[in-house]
């Protein structure tokens, strides 16, 4: 249990700390494309804000959101029954060590409960993997500005992917600057509001620059892109050619009578990681090239 709590608890460090390979060259590659004066100048802020975190080892943004794992775990990994538990010591741990903002307010009290964990949070999706021996962990830091943006909503069918993209612009133009902008668009379509709403929460889980599968659902990505891009928004709201990290959409099946749609964005310090743990402990850090926990 010590083992695979230090392990954790090193791993939310990283994630708070240091933004994963792919976030870091979609923005080297926006900065580079960017031509507007404050856009420039915005791009130099960050990476120096990245640098520097690093440096000092300390959260990329003071707002270290609230703790989402999304898991995959085997059958057969010897800690299954362990693993809640771990995943919350784990965050207590590193909301000290790291230190990580204590962000979790009891709605009904009106209180903070100081540790990152409280009433369903930190927030734990699982999914069973028959017949594995490993778990894959994606941590997702959850910021304020960037889930306040968070819309979702039931459309009748007749609005079609018309009322889809309507309804994502709406969103993103009226709330897109509280996700400190270039952010990543994630947009997902299905049954019900629920549904819809964390199917967009799992776009962003996605690699930037990784393109649905379906070419319907890419096309849509490809559009809304465009779309979001000429609002025109800028890093940082400051106006210029560069808004969006990506767009990613994913789906489900849908009831005759709705199209439900969900819009999360994730900001430019998108802190999400993926770590893969084997039934040996040893792992795994896609997403972190050289990085040890
Ligand atoms: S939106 Fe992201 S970068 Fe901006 S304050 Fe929130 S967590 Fe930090």
């Amino acid at each position: 249990m010590d083992a695979l709590v230090r392990l954790l608890s090193n791993f939310i460090r990283t994630v708070a700390i240091r933004l994963p390979d792919d976030v870091l060259s979609a923005l080297k590659e926006l900065s580079s494309k960017e031509s507007s004066y404050w856009g420039k100048a915005v791009y130099s802020l960050m990476f120096d804000n990245i640098n520097l975190a690093l440096e000092k080892g300390v959260p990329v943004c003071q707002d270290t959101g609230v703790l989402m794992f999304f898991i995959d775990v085997g059958t057969n990994f010897p800690y299954v029954n362990k693993l809640y538990d771990a995943l919350k010591v784990a965050t207590i741990k590193a909301t000290e060590e790291v230190p990580l903002r204590p962000n979790v307010v009891e709605p009904f009290d009106e209180k903070n409960t100081g540790n990152n964990v409280g009433t369903r949070l930190p927030w734990i999706e699982w999914n069973i993997v028959p017949e594995a021996d490993y778990v894959e962990i994606t941590l997702y830091l959850a910021g304020g500005g960037t889930s306040l943006t968070g819309n979702a909503k039931v459309l009748p069918p007749a609005s079609g992917f018309k009322g889809v993209i309507e309804f994502v612009l709406d969103v993103v133009s009226s709330y897109g600057l509280n996700a400190c902008p270039p952010f990543l668009l994630g947009v997902g379509i299905g049954a019900t509001v629920e549904t819809a709403a964390l199917l967009s929460k799992r776009a962003l889980l996605r690699p930037i620059g990784s393109i649905n599968p379906n070419p319907k659902a890419a096309s849509l990505e490809r559009i809304l892109y465009e779309k979001v891009c000429g609002l025109e928004i800028g890093p940082q709201g400051l106006g210029g050619s560069t808004t969006v990290l990506g767009v990613n959409v994913e789906y489900s099946a849908r009831h005759p009578a709705t199209l439900a749609v969900g819009v999360s964005t994730g900001c430019w310090a998108h802190r999400r990681g993926v770590i893969k743990i084997k039934s040996d402990l040893t792992y795994e850090l896609p997403l972190y090239k050289g990085v040890v926990l």
